[in-house]
Order: C-alpha cells, then structure tokens, then sequence
C-alpha cells in the first residue's frame, strides 16, 4: 500500500472541506481523483503531503505516518500544485540545482541530468523558463518532483491550462513514470481519467462516492437510456409498471426516453406493454452511458 488515508476530516472554520474520507492507493498505478470545483480534492492532496493538518484521522505514507512524522513521509512524495510557483527568471537547471538544494538531492547534477532527460528537457535545457511554453513549464514542475526520487506522486490538475498536443505529452509522461511510481492526480476532465487511470476516486462535497477501477464503477453505476417509439399516444402513468426499475422516464419529441440500470429486462417489459396495450412499437434502441453521465448523475444526486 503506497498511500492510506483512515477517517480524515479538514474544516475550515464552519465550512467542513473533507468529511470523514477513507482510502488506500495500490503501489505503481495511475489513480485519477475526480471531482467539481470544491469537493475537497486540493485539501485532501495538501492533507496527504503534509501542507495541511487534518482535524481528524490518520495518513500513511509509504509506511511513513504523515501525522506524526511529515518530513520523513514527505520524502517520500513528490507533490505538484495546482498553481506550480516557477521562478520564472532562472533557466531550468539552475531553478532545478535550487530545488536539489531544498532536499539534500546527493550528486544533484548528475540527477538534474537524468530528470532533464527523463521528462523530455533537454532540448530545451539552454532556455529561461520565462521563455518556455506552458507545457515545457509544466514538465520543469514534474521534473521538480522528481528530483529526491519519490515513490508517490501527487499531482494536482497537472493538464489544466494546456493545449491538446501538451495535454497529449503530459499524459504520455505520467504513463511512463507510473511503471516506477503511484500517482494520485486530481481532474475535472472525465477522458483524461478515462484514458490514464486504472483506478477513480470520485468526491464531492468533501465525501467519496466512489473508489474502484474504472470498469468496476461502469458496471456498477452504468445505465441505459431505452429510446422507444410507438404510433399510439402514450401516457407517462402506461409505464406504471415498470417505473420502479427506472431512474426517468420523459417524452423527448415524439420519443420515450427510459433511463435504467436494468436495460435488458425493461426492454423486455415495454415490447410486452406495447404488444398488450396495442402501442403499435415503432422503434426500440439502447444507448449506454458515458463515465460523464455516470460522474454527473453521483455528484448532482449527492447534493441534492
Ligand atoms: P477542489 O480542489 O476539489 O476544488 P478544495 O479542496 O479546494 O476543492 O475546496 C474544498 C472546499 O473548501 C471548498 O468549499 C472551498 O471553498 C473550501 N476551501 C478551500 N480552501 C479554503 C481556505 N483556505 N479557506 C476556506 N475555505 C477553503
């Protein structure tokens, strides 16, 4: 277990950020933590690096207590936020010497080299950083963190602000680190989870509504919207008896939209309800649901 979180709380004043969280992260994977502005993925990310203590529970670290022994335990992490402090005037290796300073990096120059080479660097090595585009700013971070050679990466919104083409090379980035590494990076964006991780963490309003890889959360949140149309005028009060397996039921056009996690059987029910009532079936399909319909419908129902 490279990182585990027991009952963490965070308040700020009245405002409760992180309500009571548990979790524990698998050693070299890439776990997305997914969540709308303001469900607490930052507090949690400053919590697990040491910047913030929590009010309540316990984190370890690589073994480390992070409670009782930060600075051990941040050793152990590299943390990236969400708005990285670039001293924007010193060209990238002496920003990176001074960075190898703070930790006590042995044979910095060395290391500095390897980082530079590992996070794509080097063609650009003789530049301020003031003279790099955002990506290659981006990469100056990563390489940051990379320096005292940490097991966890945490990363806070790391593609956020970048074109496509960076956001692609960012992506290709944490793939290759995560063969070496945890990394535990928060996102708004669901393809990028979608497309990076093997595991979600789904939170809003400071609570986890989901931990699992990502096909167990599709299968186990995933519906299906049964588009269905008849010649017959049908009335919402027709599907009576099949409502109760349904999460909506709305008329869309001249089509009934049927959202359910039951698809197979709901279908089933409605041929029969439209072969008994003399509906005159048109037409009956099935669409799946996306991650986002998925992450919509868990953080829209929690807060209402
Ligand atoms: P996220 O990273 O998911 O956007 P945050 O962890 O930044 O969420 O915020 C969680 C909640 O805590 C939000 O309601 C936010 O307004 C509040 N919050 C965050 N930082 C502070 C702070 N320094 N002081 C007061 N409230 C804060």
């Amino acid at each position: 277990m490279s990182i585990l979180v027991q009952n963490i709380v965070k308040k700020y004043g009245e405002q409760i950020a992180v309500d009571d969280i548990s979790f524990s992260l698998p050693e070299k994977k890439i776990i997305g933590f997914l969540g709308p502005n303001g469900a607490g993925k930052s507090t949690t990310m400053k919590m697990l690096n040491g910047f913030l203590t929590p009010d309540e529970g316990t984190i370890f670290v690589a073994g480390i207590s992070v409670n009782t022994y930060p600075l051990q335990a941040q050793k152990k992490i590299g943390y990236l936020p969400e708005h990285n402090p670039l001293y924007v005037d010193f060209y990238i290796s002496e920003y990176l010497e001074i960075i190898a300073n703070i930790h006590g990096v042995r044979q910095a120059k060395k290391k500095i080299e390897e980082v530079m080479h590992q996070v794509g660097l080097t063609p650009e090595r003789n530049k301020k950083i003031n003279q790099l585009s955002k990506g290659y700013r981006q990469r100056v971070g990563i390489a940051s963190v990379l320096l005292h050679d940490p097991e966890v990466l945490i990363l806070d919104e790391p593609t956020s602000g970048l074109d496509p083409n960076q956001v692609a090379e960012i992506r290709g980035l944490l793939k290759q680190l995560s063969s070496t590494k945890t990394i535990l990076f928060s996102t708004h964006i669901l393809q990028e989870a979608e497309s990076l991780c093997q595991e979600l963490i789904i939170i809003n309003k400071g609570k986890i509504l989901a931990h699992n890889s990502l096909q167990a959360i599709q299968r186990e949140y995933s519906s299906a919207v049964i588009i269905a149309q008849f010649q017959k005028e049908v009335q919402r009060e027709d599907f009576q008896l099949i409502e109760k397996k349904c999460s909506k039921i709305t008329k869309k056009n001249s089509a009934w939209h049927i959202e359910t996690q039951h698809k197979d059987e709901i279908k089933k029910a409605i041929i029969q309800l439209a072969h008994q009532g003399q509906w005159g079936l048109e037409s009956i399909f099935d669409e799946q649901n996306s991650l986002e319909h998925i992450f919509s419908n868990l953080t829209t129902s929690a807060s209402a």
